[in-house]
């Protein structure tokens, strides 16, 4: 991220401007490029990099963020990574042109809440602020969680920050997978059954993500966690990661 906000950039990986796949409803979800994590079995690998993406300005995602309310009738936005605190002016931007909008703050990040709370950027204290949902720690890959839908694994938390959501029956019902086929190639998002892994990938040689995001013209809470239940889930796959 560089820049003021009038003229902040920030390198995105990839963006799915509606997608049931990334959390509560439809909604608006963004991958940045790049993070200092190493969670082993990381399902987007191609995003740790800190080079590569595209550079978009916060005019260029706040405008298509608003174009995916007017035609998608997205409820909100999810940040993931790649770690949003790793980029967190331009996450911090994103989540509050996002309230500005009337559209929830989902995050995803391999940082624990109370790790976030230690750091003395005020950035940080002010994206938890504007954050309705955290889904909080690594990806755990010996810890896949089969029972909370958008989650990884089981030591990650969802914290409720504020009461805009719960822990209700969406969390609960199965995981999906979207995969999407266009002129710039195949997307993929979601968390897939653990023996439909990899499957997609087979559907296209060589198997890409999209080449270019497009171009769209400028046009107190309350804090409750949600236990795991008694079995497993995340935190990744351009999936819900950190
Ligand atoms: S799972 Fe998330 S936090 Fe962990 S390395 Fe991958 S992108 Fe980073």
């Amino acid at each position: 991220m560089q820049g003021t906000l009038e003229n902040l950039t920030m390198q995105i990986a990839q963006v799915v401007p509606c997608t049931e796949a990334e959390g509560p409803g439809k909604r608006f979800a963004v991958w940045f490029q790049g993070c200092p994590l190493r969670c082993p079995g990381c399902c987007n690998p191609e995003f740790l990099p800190f080079k590569g993406g595209q550079t978009k300005t916060l005019c260029e995602m706040a405008a298509w963020m608003a174009r995916a309310k007017e035609e998608n009738g997205v409820e909100g936005i999810t940040l993931m990574g790649g770690e949003p605190f790793a980029h967190v002016a331009a996450a911090l931007a994103l989540a509050r042109a996002s309230r500005q909008l009337g559209l929830s703050v989902m995050v995803f990040s391999g940082y624990t809440i109370e790790e976030l709370r230690e750091r003395a950027e005020p950035d940080v204290a002010g994206l938890i602020a504007a954050t309705d949902i955290l889904v909080d720690g690594p990806y755990v890959r010996e810890q896949p969680d089969a029972e909370r839908r958008w989650i990884g694994s089981r030591n990650q938390r969802i914290h409720f920050l504020t009461a805009r959501y719960s822990y209700d029956e969406q969390w609960r019902q199965k995981n999906t997978l979207e995969i999407r086929v266009d002129k710039d190639g195949i997307t993929v998002n979601g968390f897939p059954a653990a023996d439909a892994v990899g499957l997609w990938k087979g559907f296209s040689k060589p198997w890409t993500r999209k080449k270019a995001l497009p171009t769209v013209a400028p046009r107190g809470a309350e804090h409750r966690t949600a236990v795991p239940p008694t079995q497993p889930p995340e935190h990744g796959s351009s999936d819900g990661e950190g």
